[in-house]
């Protein structure tokens, strides 16, 4: 079945429209109209060859929304019609230990929704920015949100549970005290997943201007990160630090932050090195420096249904297909409140 999709020839190409190929619905597969796709910066990562291995032709986009326009024979839990989600996994091998603890974001062969090896033309997968896509029902998730949610709730695919699945692991919640560093698109759910959850909430941002937006999010408190005495105020005081910076920079700033036992998590996967932190920060209060890979597909429903339960979405803005170039120089700026959603039925215009 060929399809309009928006993607990019070279890593130095701006992102263009193109045609592709989604292969023909299998008796284990779902196929999708996508309604709506977030504007991750792991897209921007990918397709501008930041990171290593980038294939091309590559169409980016993995916080997808639609409706179910087909199933396949043996598909037991979805029907045409569903509302329906896809996020960062479309498959994995099924029978190791990571897939049989429901934590297939961890499988060695985990498949990406973009850029990884499928039989499928042209031989690696593509992503959300296109008409259509066809999963195997494991990694559709469902959505229970009302319909005029549905371009907010396509952030929740990947910002959503890349912040709510450490926030989980690492028990944020009452009595807790939890930062979330940089408010982009991950760090603005990761402020609205810790206040739901019960935290007190500390927001760090590099940019003054989102002083009163980060408390408006349900920060309990925003702190500038470039001025140091209002770091200071918080030294030795947190459980847990959320980091989604997409950029290299200093950690041992963060983890003074910790208090005894307290855990600073990355998220942010920036294309080079942050500079190695300093082994006393980490001695002397026993601390920990860990990592966190989105979340496996049960969790990820599990968070889909904590969002609806609570009233979560996205704070987005709406763009047409011809604007995707222009919306990653704006990322790249911070300039976006908080998340660019892509509206599909541009793509056939
Ligand atoms: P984003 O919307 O661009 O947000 C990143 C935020 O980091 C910015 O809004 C900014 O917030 C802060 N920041 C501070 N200095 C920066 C700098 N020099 N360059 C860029 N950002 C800077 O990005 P995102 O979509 O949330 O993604 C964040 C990172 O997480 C990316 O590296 C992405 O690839 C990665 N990611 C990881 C996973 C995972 O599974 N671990 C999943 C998805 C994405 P302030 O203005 O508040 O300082
Ligand atoms: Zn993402």
């Amino acid at each position: 079945m060929k399809i309009n999709a928006y993607g990019a020839y070279a890593g130095d190409k701006p992102l263009e429209p193109m045609q592709i190929i989604r292969r023909e619905t299998g008796e284990h597969d779902v196929q999708i109209d996508i309604a709506y796709c977030g504007i991750c910066h792991s897209d921007l990562h990918q397709v501008r060859a930041e990171w290593a291995g980038t294939q091309f032709p590559c169409v980016p986009g993995h916080e997808i929304v639609g409706r179910v326009a087909a199933v396949g024979a043996h598909v037991k839990g979805f029907k045409e019609g569903d509302l329906v989600g896809i996020g960062c996994i479309v498959d994995s091998c099924k029978h190791c230990e990571e897939c049989e603890s429901d934590l297939e974001n961890y499988c060695d062969g985990m498949i990406g929704t973009y850029n990884f090896p499928t039989p499928d033309a042209p031989g690696w997968t593509q992503g959300g920015y296109s008409q259509k896509i066809v999963v195997h029902e494991r990694y559709v998730l469902r959505i229970k949100h009302p319909e005029e949610q549905l371009a907010a709730v396509a952030p929740l695919l990947c910002a959503g549970i890349t912040t709510y699945s450490p926030l989980r692991h690492w028990n944020a919640g009452p009595g807790k005290k939890v930062g979330i560093v940089g408010i982009g698109g991950l760090g603005h759910m990761g402020v609205k997943l810790a206040h739901a959850m019960g935290a007190h909430v500390v927001a760090f941002t590099t940019s003054d201007a989102k002083r009163d937006a980060a408390k408006a999010l349900g920060a309990d408190v925003v702190v500038v990160s470039r001025n140091a005495d209002e770091m200071a105020a918080h030294a030795k005081s947190f459980d847990l630090i959320v980091n989604t910076v997409a950029a290299p920079h200093e950690l041992n700033d963060y983890l003074a932050l910790l208090k005894r036992d307290g855990t600073l998590t990355l998220v942010g996967a920036p294309a080079t090195p942050h500079p190695s932190p300093e082994v006393f920060n980490l001695i002397f209060k026993r601390r920990s420096l860990a990592g966190s890979m989105i979340g496996g597909i049960t969790e990820t429903q599990e968070m889909l249904d904590f969002c609806a339960e609570h009233g979560i979405v996205s704070d987005i803005e709406l763009i047409r297909a011809d604007e995707i170039n222009h919306a990653y120089e704006r990322l790249l700026k911070g300039d976006v409140k908080y998340r660019f959603v892509i509206d599909n039925a541009t793509l056939s215009a």
